[in-house]
């Protein structure tokens, strides 16, 4: 707040009543759109600021008791509280699946779907036909297995939740043999250790860090073990002198010793990527085909979907997964089942899925397209006065999947902005729409790669607004 110089100084003789302060012209408007009692709320705790700081000395104006600057005052907390937190952004820093931004964008129609469909009754648990009770999730478990080619599946709120599921439903009190290579910490508190040790399980480390052989998992063996169990180390790579046992190793021993073989893959394309360069990440449909028990994977990674965990698998493992106490808690909501089933749908149609899915999309992108993009955005900067240039780049997939996995794009690097390239990205991110892009020697990179449709005219004017003389 900026304080008048000429104004004398307020006591607390000056703070405005709160009754007359409501019933004031300046204050109509404000009732009007935030409601009575949250304005009468706020208005109460402005004053009781302003008090607190003339009772401490801290020179309160007479100018900033006024009806008008208080009404102000209370517009701008009241702002504060309401203004959208999950803003806006342009994701202009080639980051596909950007965790800090949301990972996954949805598709446009399959949100409106979703929309539809939840702003009214919908036959969430009911069997139309036989008017009998039935599983909410039936329609998207089904969808999910005819899309991954398995057995049958089943979804909950996050693929955290689903390794928890799965590990306690099959392992608690028992031993699972996992690799050293393969405890992970995806991020905040999720450690694969711990999250073992917390759903009863034992966890039998085999192996070294860089090297784990198949035999280490047969050795591993004894009557008490309930499952192999594979983690997709899908945001670090090990490289040098390494191994890993495929797949396919475990799947023979497992049938060999009738033990189940559990694939925690993380970020779960349904799609295979490696026409586009990235080959570290096994498609759902062929690890299913290779003969995992179970695969679960994130709704909000590169299958591009809502936030959310997803099984797959044998049937008799799913109907027990399904059954354990712990699925009631982890069972997912009617919008989220609605987002998974319109976004399964698109997976139906393989011609189409890669230009409606956004994050298949984005990853697909032809670097001549990205090129000309490129181009387009920098003639369009310098029109309005921002020097730019085009560089040879790379993107990323980001959200823990696919270390060392770039994509080759074309980059559009703006070096000055006015001030520091910091001060400028941070310009830029608290601008309206918020434009995310990456620094780098000291200028400010954007990837067009990232942008969806119709977000490039939005950008370059972004980018004009951000310039400081
Ligand atoms: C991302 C990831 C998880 C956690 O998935 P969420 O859907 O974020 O809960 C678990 N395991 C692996 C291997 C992952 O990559």
């Amino acid at each position: 707040m900026t304080k008048a110089a000429t104004s004398p100084t307020a006591t607390l003789r000056d703070l405005p009543k709160l009754d007359s302060l409501l019933a004031s012209d300046a204050f109509s408007n404000l009732i009007e759109t935030a409601g009575r009692q949250f304005v009468t709320d706020e208005t109460r705790t402005a004053l009781d600021v302003m008090r607190l700081e003339i009772r401490e000395g801290g020179h309160v104006f007479q100018s900033e008791l006024t009806e008008t600057a208080l009404a102000g005052l209370v517009e701008r907390r009241i702002a504060a509280l309401i203004d959208p937190i999950q803003c806006r952004v342009l994701n202009a820093t080639g980051v596909i699946l950007h965790t800090s931004l949301g990972r996954a964008p949805l598709a446009p129609e399959v949100v409106a779907a979703a929309v539809r469909e939840a702003s009214e009754y919908s036959c969430l648990e009911l069997d139309r036909s036989s008017g009998k009770r039935s599983d909410r999730d039936k329609l998207v478990n089904d969808l999910l297995a005819r899309v991954t080619g398995a057995e049958a599946a089943t979804v909950v709120n996050n693929n955290a939740a689903a390794t928890m599921l799965i590990l306690n439903t099959m392992a608690d009190g028992k031993e699972v043999p996992c690799s050293r290579a393969h405890m992970v910490e995806i991020g905040g508190s999720y450690r694969m250790p711990d999250v073992m040790r917390k759903s009863g399980c034992r966890l039998v480390e085999i192996g070294a860090t860089n090297k784990t052989r198949a035999a280490d998992y047969e050795n591993a063996i004894t009557d008490e073990t309930a499952m192999l169990l594979k983690v997709h180390t899908s945001n670090y790579a090990i490289v040098g002198f390494t191994h890993e046992a495929a797949l396919e190793e475990l799947v023979e021993i497992g049938r060999r010793r009738n033990v189940p073989v559990v694939y925690d893959l993380g970020a779960g394309s349904l799609v295979d990527l490696k026409p586009y360069g990235i080959t570290r990440e096994p498609s759902v449909p062929e690890l299913v085909r290779t003969g995992a028990d179970l695969v679960c994977f994130s709704g909000d990674k590169l299958f591009g979907g809502p936030q959310a965990g997803l099984i797959v698998g044998r049937k008799d493992l799913i109907a027990k997964v399904k059954k354990n106490a712990m699925f009631r808690m982890m069972r997912c909501d009617k919008v989220t089942l609605a987002l998974l089933e319109h976004t399964l749908k698109l997976y139906l149609d393989p011609d189409s899925v890669l230009e409606r899915v956004p994050t298949l999309r984005s990853i697909a992108r032809d670097p001549e397209e990205l090129r000309r993009k490129a181009r387009s955005l920098v003639s369009r900067l310098k029109k309005l006065g921002v020097e730019a240039a085009t560089a040879d780049s790379t993107s990323q997939i980001g959200g823990g999947s696919t270390p060392g996995e770039e994509l080759p794009t074309t980059v559009v690097i703006v070096k000055k902005l006015g001030g520091s390239p910091d001060a400028a990205a941070k310009r830029l991110r608290m601008g309206e729409p918020s434009v995310f892009c990456r620094i780098e020697n000291d200028s400010l990179v954007f990837d067009p790669r990232t942008l969806l449709p119709g977000q490039a005219t939005e950008l370059v004017a972004a980018i004009a607004a951000a310039r400081k003389a």
